[in-house]
This record gives C-alpha cells, sequence and structure tokens, in this order.
C-alpha cells in the first residue's frame, strides 16, 4: 500500500510540474491567475489568461466543489450516496452523468459500467486495506451489477436495492466541460489539470501550442511522450500505475473489467485519449483501458471523434495518426488507420 501512496504523490508532484510549472511565456503577469484545490479525490491546479478581476477563479472553484459535493461516493451526505442508499434522485448533474454514462457504455461493449462500485470496494479500492477477495464474495455482488439496473428519464435516476453508483471514471472530464463552458463565454483561456484530467480553453496569450505531458508508466517521474494542442482539447489518461496494491507480485489496479469483476490485466499499462468533449474523453479512456489496444483501436476507426495513444509493457507507444503531427517530444509508432 505503501507504494500505491508513494504513486500517487509522485503523479501529484508530476501533475504540478506538468501544468503548473511549465513556463508560460508570452503571458503579462496580469493576464496569469492560479489556484490549487483539493476537490473529488485529487488536487486541481487552475491556470487562468485573462481573468482580471478573478471572478471566473472564483467560479470555477464553486462549481469543483459543488461537483466535489454532489459526486462523492464516500461523503455521507452526497446526493451520490443519497443515491445510493434510497435508489432514487433527480439531481441534475447525476441525471447527465448517468445518461452520458449509459451513452458511452453502449458504445464500448459495456466496458464503461458505473455500477462497480460495490466490487470496488470489495478489492479495497480506495481505501488502504486492499487485496484479492474470496471468489464467492464477488460472484455474490454480480447480481447487482450491469448498466441494465439502472432506470433513467429526463429528470431522474433509479436503481434497486444493492445497486449502487459511482461516477469516478467520467466526473473529472465532466468537471472541466463545466469549466471550459464558464471560461469560454467570459472570453477566458487556460489550462485546467483536473487530476489526470488536463483540460486545455481557448488560445494561449502568446498563440503558441498548450504543452502537455504524457506520464510514463514505467517511470512516473518522467514524461514518454509531450504534445503539443491547440484550441479547447480535453487530454485524459487510465492505467494500472494511477492507483493499484500488490499482491504476491501481482499489479491490481483500479479499473476493473465488468465481465470478470476484477482488475484490468493485460499487456496495456495506460491509455490517453484526446477530444473536444471532457466528458466523453475521460469515459472512453477507462473503457479503453478495459478493452485493451486492438479492441480500442477497432473503436477509433469506427468512430473518429477522439485520438488516442497507448503504452504497452514492452515500453512501446502507438498514437492515432491525428496525433502523429502533434507529439513534440518521444518514440512512437502509428496505428494504421
Ligand atoms: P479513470 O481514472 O477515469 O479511468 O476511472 C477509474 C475509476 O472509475 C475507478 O477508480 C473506479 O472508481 C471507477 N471504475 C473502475 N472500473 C470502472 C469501469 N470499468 N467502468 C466505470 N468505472 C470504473
Ligand atoms: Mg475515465
Amino acid at each position: 500500500m505503501k507504494k500505491r501512496i508513494f504513486s500517487l504523490l509522485l503523479a501529484l508532484a508530476l501533475l504540478l510540474a506538468g501544468c503548473n510549472l511549465l513556463p508560460d511565456a508570452g503571458a503579462r503577469p496580469r493576464e496569469l491567475s492560479e489556484s490549487s484545490i483539493w476537490a473529488m479525490d485529487t488536487q486541481m491546479d487552475l491556470r487562468l489568461y485573462g481573468d482580471t478581476d478573478g471572478t471566473v477563479m472564483t467560479e470555477l472553484t464553486a462549481t469543483l466543489n459543488r461537483l466535489d459535493r454532489t459526486l462523492s461516493a464516500t461523503a455521507a451526505d452526497s446526493a451520490l450516496t443519497a443515491l445510493n442508499e434510497s435508489g432514487w434522485t433527480d439531481d441534475k448533474d447525476i441525471v447527465y452523468l448517468a445518461a452520458n454514462a449509459r451513452r458511452i457504455s453502449e458504445q464500448t461493449a459495456g466496458a464503461l459500467d458505473i455500477t462497480l462500485l460495490p466490487v470496488s470496494r470489495l478489492w479495497g479500492f480506495p481505501t488502504d486495506s486492499c487485496g484479492v477477495p474470496a471468489a464467492g464474495e464477488l460472484e455474490a455482488l454480480r447480481d447487482n451489477v450491469g448498466m441494465d439496473k439502472l432506470t433513467l428519464t429526463d429528470e431522474s435516476v433509479s436503481v434497486p436495492a444493492g445497486t449502487k453508483l459511482d461516477f469516478g471514471a467520467l466526473a473529472k472530464g465532466y468537471a472541466a466541460d463545466l469549466c471550459r463552458a464558464r471560461m469560454e463565454e467570459a472570453g477566458v483561456s487556460g489550462i485546467l489539470a483536473l487530476g489526470g484530467n488536463i483540460q486545455t480553453v481557448g488560445t494561449k496569450p502568446d498563440g503558441s501550442d498548450w504543452i502537455i505531458g504524457v506520464q510514463d508508466p514505467n517511470d512516473t517521474g518522467r514524461y514518454i511522450l509531450t504534445l503539443r494542442l491547440s484550441g479547447a482539447k480535453a487530454v485524459v489518461s487510465s492505467g494500472d500505475y494511477q492507483r493499484y496494491f500488490m499482491q504476491d507480485g501481482v499489479r491490481y489496479c483500479h479499473i476493473l473489467d465488468p465481465e470478470t469483476l476484477a482488475p484490468v490485466r493485460g499487456s496495456l499499462r495506460s491509455v490517453t485519449v484526446v477530444a473536444e468533449e471532457g466528458l466523453l474523453a475521460d469515459g472512453l479512456s477507462t473503457a479503453l483501458y478495459v478493452l485493451g489496444r486492438e479492441a480500442g483501436t477497432e473503436l477509433w476507426r469506427q468512430r473518429g471523434d477522439f485520438e488516442a495513444l497507448w503504452i504497452e509493457d514492452d515500453g512501446s507507444v502507438w498514437v492515432t495518426p491525428g496525433l502523429k503531427d502533434r507529439v513534440a517530444e518521444g518514440d512512437f509508432r502509428v496505428i494504421e488507420p
């Protein structure tokens, strides 16, 4: 478990290095404002350009804190906990997230499944006492799991007793979308690092590209590759190095395969999705991690509304052709179109 905590701290330090400490040549000091908060179980670093009186920063912070209070699966007084206890909610954020989770789940052969909360808990996530559960205990949860347990209307979400939802795979992407919309409305550009989710908005004051680092899962102290991106983009990574525990030499990560109810195992170390919409990028990154590189590549061929980057355990990096010319530094191979 120490390893997991260390990995989390390191990831945190890297995010700071990747987003807060990148040089911002071209920004006059009065144009730049920065803030760091802790919300949704992670460090969030906000860097805004042009928020001259600080109003937008205040609003974004309020939005992130609201989502934190609404979507916490652990807080006793969150709207999500109320849903998980009573089986019903009309909370607007939850209704929106549940509808989108179902859409992405349908598009990814069920790889995204927001009903896995009791299964995550049985494996010990997000506590410090993780471990491999008895097979019988896992199977006993199966009846409560599955996207078909959700009943959605335009205004409400209902689940049967025993089914409990977790928006950990999507919530930060959704938060980034809300922040981005407000920033665009106010004419403020910037870069938001919401845990592992990066959201760029508008252009930098000097017109240069945003530079985003993708962590090396084998050595989280370095970037395996950096991307040069322009405009508003969500860049979201999912991988086995973010939260995990080791038992008998095996790594068990926090992303679960809905078919096996066990942490995803395979050769894939991480997937990074680049898309216009944060919620989609976040949901897809988790789903693509479950699917593995081959099925993920097939999905990319069918869609065309996202780009992606896969890192395998042999250190190879695969990018979709749309990212080829966006790589600032790092070795990679290009996926066949
Ligand atoms: P992410 O870091 O965005 O890939 O999301 C991982 C988080 O989503 C985990 O910490 C769990 O809370 C939850 N989760 C794990 N496996 C899945 C899955 N297959 N589908 C949806 N959510 C999941
Ligand atoms: Mg995700």
